[in-house]
Formats: structure tokens, sequence, C-alpha cells
């Protein structure tokens, strides 16, 4: 059995095994684990320093899940967007489709919850086979993204059939994928999975890295080895209530991914989802975690702060405000050390 299975089959998967390892609250376990899946692999427990952790708030169940009555199911929209399972096309020329139903990890805020890990996520030869066909009859969308679950979690035959079924269909002119294997499960990053990925350039990988913890010596390895095959990286983090939302924490996540070779590309706002309502952290307080990283980073360093809008209406940007004032003769801004400066407009021209 290849390594990274191995390690995956050691996962912590019952109240019982999380009871005897750190002593959790077994009724509660058990009630967060009977709506909402879990599985904690060896090499994600070990990153745990402390109960309570930024590691451990996003793996280990907490009671918090099930008390959630603000927050709904699919607040995006996903399942009404959806022309045929799995497949979610929002947004005219791309759409994301869903190739895997499981995880390394099942990330306790999850925007897809309510299926990722479940027996409520079908997907089979027969859901791709229509997907191959709705995406042959759309040539407006040039683009896909494959993602879950964890598309990794494939087997390399599995993954490399349906990057290949995909790269076959003329109107798509790039593949996405996202992943989280790289911070959660680093040892899936093979040189045979690369040797896959190669073929299909231009391929574009967006991994999820929401903790400094998780730029270990693995992560560094794998993303190495997937920039080597001539991979581009970002990375999609998700604004997390006690786990990174400070700007000392992503300041120094931001700067270490660089230095895996990742940029990273978003920043979320936490999603209205049903069981994660105790990771959300206001609007505002976001635009000041970002403001607070402008001109203190490199502009690589720094991703999109973005709010998915609910309904499935788009990813919008936060941008923080640096403009005083704006007049035809000149623009007022603040700089990052707070300082105002004036730029003076080109006199005559348009507007
Ligand atoms: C996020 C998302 C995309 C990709 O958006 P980008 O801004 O291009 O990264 C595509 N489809 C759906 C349904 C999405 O949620
Ligand atoms: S890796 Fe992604 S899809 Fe899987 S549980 Fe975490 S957030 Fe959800």
């Amino acid at each position: 059995m290849e390594p990274w299975k191995e390690i995956l089959q050691k996962s912590v998967t019952t109240p019982q095994e999380l009871y005897h390892q750190l002593g959790c609250d077994f009724n509660v376990l058990q009630d967060v684990i009977a709506k909402f899946p879990m599985r904690i692999n060896p090499y994600f427990l070990n990153l745990i320093d402390y109960p309570g952790d930024p590691i451990w708030k996003q793996c280990i169940p907490d009671a918090l899940e099930i008390n959630d009555t603000v927050c709904i199911p699919d607040p995006l929209s996903e399942e009404d967007l959806s022309p045929i399972p799995n497949l979610v096309h929002k947004y005219a020329n791309r759409v994301l489709l869903l190739v895997s139903s499981q995880c390394a990890m099942y990330c306790r805020f999850c925007t897809r919850k309510r299926k990722v890990g479940t027996s409520k996520m079908h997907i089979s030869d027969t859901t791709l086979s229509l997907a191959y066909d709705y995406l042959r009859l759309h040539p407006e969308v040039t683009d896909v993204l494959i993602s879950g679950g964890d598309p990794f979690l494939l087997d390399d035959e599995r993954l490399d059939e349906i990057l290949g079924n995909l790269s076959k269909i003329p109107s798509i002119k790039m593949i996405r994928i996202g992943t989280r294997v790289p911070s959660v499960l680093p040892m899936r990053i093979t040189s045979r999975l690369c040797s896959i990925l190669k073929k299909y350039q231009p391929l574009y990988i967006n991994t999820h890295f929401n903790h400094p913890k998780e730029l270990t010596a693995e992560a560094k390895q794998a993303c190495f080895m997937l920039a080597d095959a001539g991979i581009s990286l970002g990375c999609q983090t998700v604004l997390l209530k006690g786990v990174n939302d400070n700007v000392a924490v992503l300041k120094e996540l931001f700067q270490g991914l660089l230095y895996l070779r990742v940029k990273p590309y978003y920043l979320f706002q936490s999603d209205l989802t049903q069981g994660v309502n105790h990771f959300r952290t206001s609007t505002q307080k976001g635009v000041n975690l970002m403001k607070g990283l402008y001109g203190h980073l490199s502009g690589m360093a720094i991703p999109t702060f973005a709010l998915d809008a609910p309904g499935g209406k788009g990813k919008i940007p936060l941008t923080p405000q640096f403009i005083r004032e704006s007049t035809t003769t000149s623009l007022t801004f603040e700089n990052y050390l707070g300082q105002i400066c004036t730029y003076p407009e080109p006199i005559g021209t348009d507007e």
C-alpha cells in the first residue's frame, strides 16, 4: 500500500479513539459526529500542541456545530446552481466540478459540510459522464475547477482519467485543482502524482493553508515537488475566529507561503454554513486585518479578501479603503503608515 494510504488508514474517526487519545467529551463527540464526519489523520493530529490550539480548532468536533441556529446548510445555493449533480455553474466562463467526496481531514469549518465525507455525496462514472457531456454542450466554459472533497484523495489512475477526459474537451483551456492535501497530508504528493499532473498544463493548484503551524518541512517538500513539476500554486485561506484572526498570524502565514512557492490567492470571509457559525468574524474585522498587511508585506504575499455572496451571487472583494477624497483635480489618500498624501490628476483628460 502507498505510504499516504497507510497514514490515512490510521486516522481517528470515532469518538472512542478521540476520547482515548485526547480525553474529549464522549457524548458531545458522538452527537456531533453523527451529523458531521470526523477524520484526523496522524500527521495532522501530531501538529496539535495543546487543547484548543489553532490546529485543534480546525479538526476536533465542537458542540457548537450542532447548536447553530443562525446558518443554513447550503448558503452559496450550490445545489440550485448545479444543472447536473456535482457541477456548479455560477459564472459564465468557469465551473466547479466536485470529483471526490473524501478529504484527508474533515475541517470543522467546511463550507460543504452538508455533504463532504457523508453518504449524501454521490460521485460515480455516471455523474462524471454527465459533467463531460454538459461541458461539451457549453463551450463558453473554458476553465474547470475540480474540487470536492479533495481530488487528491482519489487514486492516481482515477485522477489521471478525470484530467484526461477534461483535457480532451476542446473548449476547456485550463484546469484548476482545489486541494488541502499539501497542508493536511503532504506525503500524498508523490513523484508519480507529479508526473501525472505535469501532462495537463496549463494546470493550477490552489491549496488551503490556514495557520503558520501547517508550514512544516513535509508541506514544504510537497509544495516544492508540485512547483518543480511546473505547476503554479495558490492558496485559499479561510479567516477563522480563534485560528488565524490576527495580523501577526496572517503575516507569518502569507509570508511563509511564499517561501513554500505558494502565492496567497484568496482569504475568505467564512460562509454562512450551518455548523460553522462559531468560526465567523465580522467583515469589518477582516477588512481591518487586511489593512494591517498592505505595505507591511510584499504585494506578492497579499491575497484578495473575498466574501462569497449568499445565494451564489459570486465572490466579492472586500478591500480596505485608502482613498480619503477624490476630486477632478486630485486624489487624497492615506498610505500604509496612516500618513495623508495627495496625487494631482492629469488636467484636461477623460471624466
Ligand atoms: C469560487 C468559485 C469559482 C472560481 O472563482 P475564481 O474567482 O475564478 O477563483 C468558480 N465557480 C464556483 C461555483 C465558485 O464557487
Ligand atoms: S479539505 Fe476542503 S472540502 Fe475537505 S473538509 Fe476541509 S474545507 Fe471541506
